[in-house]
């Protein structure tokens, strides 16, 4: 029910996913505005250009 993205609530695909508890996790966590990839999903992630040393 929740988004792995933004850990709010996805919006409901079906009648029998509008319930109570998830209006209230809406109201709680608010809706997910996700909605979908985005285009630029795919875009890699921060680069570390110096590697941590231990001390
Ligand atoms: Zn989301």
């Amino acid at each position: 029910m929740l988004c792995l993205t933004c850990h709010r609530v996805r919006p409901a695909l079906n009648r029998a996913d509008y319930t109570a508890e998830r209006a209230w996790l809406i109201l709680r966590r608010g809706l997910c505005s996700c909605s979908g990839p985005p285009p630029q999903a795919t875009r890699p992630a921060v680069v570390r250009k110096h590697a941590r040393t231990a001390k």
